[in-house]
């Protein structure tokens, strides 16, 4: 995949991430009272906690799209970041931010877990 390509990719999804997040803040503005006190989560989610959850979901995604388009600035993208080999192209264009090849990525996920 050519880099122009792939930066443009990640700047749409950057401006579709910013597009969300505003209207997710905009449809309703009582969410910005800010994060809800940390009781019993998760059984009864609020419709403002959903909405917390999916700004806050596209602001994480937001940085990963922003690290893409700094690692491209430095040379870097498509490098995977813990064995240095290249990502191999269908990855990237499934997932335009992902740092690190299937092999690396399955061995954190597993460790995480
Ligand atoms: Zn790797």
């Amino acid at each position: 995949m050519e880099i122009s390509v792939a930066r443009k990719r990640l700047e749409e999804m950057r401006d579709d991430l910013d597009r969300t997040v505003m209207v997710l803040q905009g449809e309703h503005p009582l969410a910005r009272g800010g994060i809800s006190e940390a009781g019993d989560a998760g059984a009864n989610l609020t419709e403002a906690d959903r909405n917390q959850a999916a700004v806050q979901a596209a602001l994480e995604q937001r940085v990963e799209v922003m690290a893409a388009l700094a690692r491209m600035d430095s040379g870097s993208y498509g490098q995977c970041a813990d064995c240095a080999h290249e990502i191999p192209a269908p990855r990237l264009e499934a997932r335009p931010t992902t740092t690190r090849c299937v092999p690396c990525q399955s061995k954190r996920d597993r460790r995480r877990r």
